[in-house]
């Protein structure tokens, strides 16, 4: 009894300042979500290009796929299905380097990063890195430093800093295309740049936001602005709008054979069911033609940012993800439940999400919304 007091002491503390988490059920259908009998319009989702509840999409895949349920090992045991490489080779193709798969963003976050650096290595982040991030850092051995968000003349300072240390080999700046929280991007541009006037500097971009969403085949914001060769490691996620699961690094040859040397997640965990990854390779393909839906998901952004900051909120953003931030955890509470009731699923994030006192509304928009439903959501905000 003593030992379980203090962890519900702290539930009893998070429920306190309403940052309490509990699991709901729920029912999906295309755009719409039914939480205890109540239908709302799905505005928390990640299935961006709406590919996940593409049933057709579903039903054309299946009816041509046997393949296998479980790999049954990790790929370097007797994992590796031919999917695993054909879905490598559609990737690679797509992006002109060499691709690899891991299980998850999480893996891929949490083992890349341990895997590529040492004591030798600086590791400098963005300060509002994804938590998979902060955990490969975390599980590596090099030092790193936390610039300011999306502030690359601090990041500019600290290269300067460092970067003559003898003690320092190699400098690894890790950011994200489109953050999720504050649905904003990093000048990719600028930070290509910054990297081409520092020889020891490699460059760590998390597309999970962007990949599907932007660029003429939906590649990324790396392939937006261009930049797609300039990255060492360019990452991302199929469990978002790639309608699957997993997670791909596109580098250097190199690169991908010392990973699958030295990365624990993708060495010491079973691979991803081949049915999965065939999945992934199925979308991928048909993700890259998908360029009205990439069209008019970013015109129905660009409204919804302008017709929030015309309400008088303010939101970072500039992208599919609007957050709307209200401060306090009990606020964003409160506005969610509104909006809730008048059948918008829009979730409350709140602390240690995000810091303190920054609450927020986050929308996160897909190309199934219609124009006039989110004139309805205006209306009640
Ligand atoms: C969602 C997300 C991940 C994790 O990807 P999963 O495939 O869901 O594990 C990693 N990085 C970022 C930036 C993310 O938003």
């Amino acid at each position: 009894m003593s030992l379980l007091q203090h962890y519900e002491d702290q539930l009893t503390r998070l429920k306190h300042s309403g940052n309490l988490r509990t699991l709901t059920t729920n029912v999906q259908q295309a755009r719409w979500i039914t939480i205890q009998q109540h239908t709302m319009l799905n505005l928390s989702s990640n299935d961006y290009l709406g590919l996940a509840s593409d049933l057709d999409l579903r039903e054309q895949f299946l009816s041509q796929s046997s393949a296998y349920l479980s790999s049954s090992s990790s790929r370097l045991l007797t994992g590796n299905f031919a999917a695993y490489e054909e879905c490598e080779d559609v990737i690679a193709k797509a992006f002109g380097r060499e691709a690899l798969l891991f299980n998850s963003g999480y893996h891929m976050n949490l083992g890349i990063l341990p895997a590529i650096t040492d004591a030798k290595t600086l590791i400098l982040a963005d300060k509002l890195v994804h938590a998979s991030i902060i955990d490969g850092i975390r599980l590596s051995s090099a030092t790193y430093v936390r610039y300011r968000h999306n502030d690359l003349v601090h990041l500019q300072t600290l290269l300067e800093k460092y970067h003559d240390d003898a003690a320092i080999e190699r400098i690894i700046v890790v950011t994200e295309s489109i953050f999720s929280m504050d649905g904003d991007e990093t000048d990719l541009t600028a930070l290509v740049k910054l990297k081409a006037t520092f020889s020891k500097v490699m460059l760590y971009v998390d597309e999970a936001h962007a990949i599907g969403v932007r660029g003429e085949r939906g590649l990324g914001c790396a392939e937006q602005y261009q930049v797609m060769d300039q990255i060492d490691f360019l990452v991302g996620t199929f469990g978002k709008a790639l309608a699957s699961i997993g997670g791909y690094l596109i580098c250097h040859q190199v690169i991908k054979q010392y990973l699958i040397n030295t990365m624990r997640p993708l060495i010491f965990s079973t691979a991803l069911p081949p049915l999965n990854v065939a999945w992934t390779a199925y979308v991928f393909e048909h993700m890259q033609s998908m360029v009205a839906a990439r069209s008019y998901l970013n015109q129905l952004s660009h409204d919804l940012q302008q017709q929030v900051r015309l309400k008088g909120y303010s939101s970072p953003s500039s992208s599919h993800l609007v957050p709307i931030i209200v401060g306090e955890s009990d606020v964003a509470l409160s506005k969610a439940n509104v909006l809730q009731q008048h059948g918008f699923y829009i979730m409350p994030v709140r602390p240690p999400t995000v810091p303190k006192a920054s609450a927020r509304l986050r929308i996160s928009l897909n190309a199934s919304i219609q124009q006039a439903e989110l004139a309805q959501l205006v209306q009640i905000l």
